[in-house]
């Protein structure tokens, strides 16, 4: 045997007993693991896979459990089955609670452009460093800047064989065009509706532990007060602050008409002002009828 060959594991069997079945390296459920890696990286990458395989057989058997067949997506994105999603709404509306809750259910892929453009600015990328004076005044960054981003990322194959979950993206009528043009069609768009005056109040106690990024609202979910190591970690994101949350708020006012009016057809728009767990019920059958019309 050839040693620094790829070693091919097939991430479905994972879950089951046939394990190491060679299916070819196209199929969305074989997962490549280089034989120069460390032992410690290949229990890594067995262990995501596992769970990714759990996650797999969870949405298929939810999609079965509907009517929908459980087919795969091909390499090449052909007869998908996955689940697209975009989930809009002001700063601190709950869009990033509830993408938690609904990437767990489904499966999908989470890509939230803010965090994307957090991440580039602290790597000090080209995207981040155009990116950051934008961000630090609360302004939209340039849609040439997000809209290369999302496309490049949508092309990737966790996107077109799990399915996506847009956060913060499309945000301006420009950004809603690309996406139509790069042919990627949403099943649904959620549109958490919440009123100015309490967002302001959310942004300004809210914080973020970054190690699991779970988010605390100082006042109405406070992280456990004898807990003194996640407090002392805990992040308040620098546009988190009333001067800053005005500028945001003004931004969205000023595109969220367009952007609604792209997805008049398949939006449902959800009252974001009330517990979590509610507007998760409500998002759990926005998502389930916008499938049964699919099928
Ligand atoms: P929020 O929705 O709470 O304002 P995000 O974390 O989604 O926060 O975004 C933070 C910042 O990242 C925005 O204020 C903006 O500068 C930038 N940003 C995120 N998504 C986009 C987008 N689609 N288009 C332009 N700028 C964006």
């Amino acid at each position: 045997m050839n040693f620094s060959a790829l070693l091919l594991v097939a991430l479905s069997s994972i879950a089951t007993t046939t394990a190491f079945l060679p299916l070819p390296q196209a199929h969305p459920n074989v997962l490549r693991i280089s034989t120069s890696s460390s032992p410690s990286d290949v229990l890594v990458a067995l262990e995501m896979a596992s769970r990714q395989a759990t996650k797999w057989e969870k949405k298929q058997k939810w999609l079965e459990g509907r009517g929908l067949s459980a087919e795969a997506t091909d390499s090449d994105g052909e007869s998908s089955n996955a689940v697209n999603i975009i989930i809009a709404g002001a700063p601190a509306s709950g869009k990033g609670t509830q993408c938690e809750i609904i990437k767990e259910e489904y499966g999908i892929v989470h890509l939230s452009t803010g965090d994307m453009l957090r991440a580039a600015v602290a790597a000090g990328t080209d995207v981040g460093v155009k990116a950051k004076e934008y961000m630090d005044g609360g302004k939209l960054v340039p849609d040439e800047v997000i809209i290369g981003i999302i496309r490049d990322r949508l092309e990737e194959e966790d996107c077109k064989t799990q399915g996506w979950l847009l956060d913060g993206f499309p945000r301006t009528a420009a950004q809603a065009a690309a996406l139509a043009e790069a042919g990627c069609k949403a099943d649904c768009f959620l549109f958490l509706d919440v009123p100015d005056e309490i967002l302001v109040e959310r942004v300004v106690g809210r914080r973020t532990d970054p190690e699991t990024g779970k988010i605390y609202h100082m006042t109405f979910s406070p992280p456990d007060a004898e807990d003194e190591a996640l407090i002392a970690r805990l992040e308040h994101r620098s546009d988190d602050t009333e001067e800053k949350v005005v500028v945001r708020l003004e931004q969205f006012h000023t595109n969220v008409a367009a952007v609604k009016g792209s997805y008049e057809d398949i939006m449902v728009s959800i009252d974001g002002n009330r517990s979590p767990t509610d507007v998760s019920k409500d998002i759990s059958e926005s998502i389930s009828a916008a499938l049964a019309k699919r099928a």
